[in-house]
């Protein structure tokens, strides 16, 4: 079947390259000059900052598109976990911290906000965020 995809940030990336494995006939149309969408970066005085995401919250996920199209992920791209994943920083130099511990995290957010540390952990509980092992 001839399947027309829409932009490639990550999910039209992802589509095409699922569809393409299954066997389809894929165009993939990008209005920009790059394809990642949001997944982008932007370079400036030398420099080379992250346009979007800074934290890879879901890295099984990438692994998958690969599985699904037959592929092994590890022989393209491997992972490091860090201890320290991301700091952010406000326009009144107050930042916070990402760890990989999410405990250290809850820590990090009561330093700047008025947030208690088992408030933080009690919400994001539920959202099931995994710590990949590879
Ligand atoms: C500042 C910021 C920080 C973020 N931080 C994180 C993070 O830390 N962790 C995380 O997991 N996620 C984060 N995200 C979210 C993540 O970046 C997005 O969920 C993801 O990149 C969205 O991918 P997408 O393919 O759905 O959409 P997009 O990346 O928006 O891709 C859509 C594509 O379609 C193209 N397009 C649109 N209209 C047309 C058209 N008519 N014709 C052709 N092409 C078209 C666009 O140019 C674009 O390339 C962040 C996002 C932002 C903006």
């Amino acid at each position: 079947m001839k399947v027309v995809v829409l932009g490639a940030g990550i999910g039209g990336l992802s589509i095409a390259c699922r569809l393409s494995s299954l066997g389809h006939d894929v165009i993939l149309i990008e209005k920009n000059n790059y394809t990642g969408g949001k997944a982008g970066v932007v370079k400036f005085n030398g420099y080379t900052f992250d346009a979007g995401p800074s934290l890879f919250t879901y890295p099984e996920w990438l692994d998958d598109v690969f599985v699904s199209c037959n592929k092994n992920p590890r022989d393209y791209y491997t992972y490091k976990k860090l201890d320290l994943v991301t700091r952010y920083f406000f326009n009144d130099k107050s930042y916070f911290d990402v760890f990989d511990d999410v405990n250290k995290t809850a820590k990090s957010i009561e330093n700047v906000a008025n947030f208690s540390s088992s408030k933080f952990i009690k919400l994001i509980k539920p959202l099931g965020i995994s710590v990949p092992t590879f």
